[in-house]
This record gives C-alpha cells, sequence and structure tokens, in this order.
C-alpha cells in the first residue's frame, strides 16, 4: 500500500533536515489509474532547502527522488516533485508594494530601496524607521500611502 503521509515525510526529513517541507497525497486525483488501482499513491512534494543552491534543477529532482525510489512504482507511483531554494521561494511569493508621498509625490519601492540612506532593496515600509521623511519635501511617513504600480 501507498505510504502514509507522516511516513514520507519522515523519509523527506532524513535526507533534508533542513528543509521547509510540504507532502500532499494527490491520489484521489489519479483513482482509477493503473497504479491507484494497485495500491499505490501519487504524491505532491515541495522542498525548500539551501542546499539547492548550487545544483542545476535535474540534479534536485534526483536528489529528491532519490530519498523514496525504493518504494517506486509499488508504493508511489508518481511523485511531483517541486524544489526551490529560499531565496527563489522568496521571489515566489514577495509581492513588493510602493508608497507615494502625498505631498510631493515621490514614490518608495520597497523592490528598490533606498540604499542612499541605508535602506536596502527589499525594505518593506513597515520596516522603513518611523523618524524617517521624505527625500524630496521632508515630510514624514504619515503623509505617504500605499499606491498600486
Ligand atoms: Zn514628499
Amino acid at each position: 500500500m501507498k505510504p502514509t503521509h507522516d511516513e514520507l515525510l519522515e523519509r523527506f526529513r532524513q535526507v533534508f533536515p533542513e528543509a521547509a517541507i510540504e507532502v500532499e497525497d494527490e491520489s484521489h486525483l489519479h483513482v482509477g489509474h493503473a497504479g491507484a488501482e494497485a495500491g499505490a499513491g501519487h504524491f505532491r512534494v515541495q522542498v525548500i532547502d539551501a542546499k539547492f543552491n548550487e545544483l542545476p534543477r535535474i540534479d534536485r529532482h534526483q536528489l529528491v527522488y532519490n530519498t523514496v525510489s525504493d518504494w517506486m512504482p509499488k508504493r508511489v507511483h508518481a511523485l511531483n516533485i517541486i524544489t526551490m531554494t529560499q531565496e527563489e521561494a522568496g521571489h515566489a511569493v514577495t509581492q513588493w508594494r510602493s508608497w507615494m508621498c502625498l505631498l510631493c509625490g515621490w514614490i518608495y519601492d520597497e523592490a528598490a530601496g533606498l540604499p542612499d540612506e541605508d535602506i536596502a532593496p527589499g525594505t518593506r515600509w513597515e520596516d522603513v524607521p518611523s523618524d524617517w521623511t521624505c527625500p524630496e519635501c521632508g515630510a514624514g511617513k504619515e503623509d505617504f500611502d500605499m499606491v498600486e504600480v
């Protein structure tokens, strides 16, 4: 029979102890397939790990695949593998916003930051110091409003 969610997770944890791992049983989506009839599972696994930094995608997938290859195809019929580094995962979920000075129209872009004033690219507006002022007109943070760009 197919491994349980926890059995799979345990396997991946051993190989990727530092990773953020998500395992999802998608077997119900494949009812009627040959493998599913025999009791094998379809799974989706997402692994976010710094160790992927140096690896091309094919090697990443191999690494994940090898973790459970002894269960294939009898217990695991198919594995949908998603691999990301922390940085790639960040890009996938991050939505940068922009803030406009209501007095002069100057725009603070979170993605760009303001390196001239020691505000690194990627600094969220809420993380900009509260005593920071608009470089154009000197207005305070309370005079800025979020804008869609
Ligand atoms: Zn301003």
